[in-house]
């Protein structure tokens, strides 16, 4: 029975929270991250993902704060090789019981998990990827993947650029 709720819609009613202001609630779920989440991005979700946020009413609106966090398999935007790393996401979201335009709303006291989860996770999906900070990519002559093994064409090329004779000539 537990099995088969667990991907259910992710609602929370937040009556009672609104009966007592300032009363925090942890919410925590996990979910199935959607394919079209990451758009035009060659990256693919690695599995579910999960929820951890803390929910209370202000005595106007209701706060959502914690994080998101979702295993990705990602392609390095230097390199081009596969890598798996978590995304974190901080989640700070002030909803409204009015819809506006910068706000996430809640109808009839339910705040839609789905909803939030959904265009946070989207929005936050990095254009640009590394699957380390100093990724040699990938060298432009030959065509090796640099973090793997070395080439020489650096030194090649060297030879052949105008500064490379300069240099010579004041040798
Ligand atoms: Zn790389
Ligand atoms: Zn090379």
């Amino acid at each position: 029975m537990k099995h088969a709720s667990e991907f259910e819609a992710k609602t929370l009613d937040v009556k009672s929270l609104i009966a007592r202001p300032g009363v925090k609630h942890s919410y925590c779920t996990s979910f199935v991250p959607q394919d079209s989440w990451v758009g035009n991005n060659p990256y693919a979700f690695g599995g579910e993902g999960k929820l951890q946020v803390d929910v209370w009413f202000d005595e106007e609106d209701i706060n959502v704060v914690g994080t998101i966090v979702v295993p990705m398999n990602y392609v390095c935007s230097r390199c081009g090789s596969n890598f798996e790393e978590n995304l974190f996401i901080e989640v700070q979201e002030v909803l409204k019981s009015e819809p506006d335009e910068e706000h996430f709303t809640y109808k009839g006291n339910v705040v839609d998990f789905d909803k939030i989860i959904g265009e946070l996770v989207a929005s936050n999906i990095p254009q640009q990827v590394l699957c380390r900070q100093d990724c040699k990519g990938i060298c432009l002559i030959c065509g090796k993947n640099k973090n793997e093994e070395s080439c020489k064409c650096g030194q090649n090329l060297g030879k052949n650029n105008p500064f490379g004779s300069l240099k010579d000539k004041f040798n």
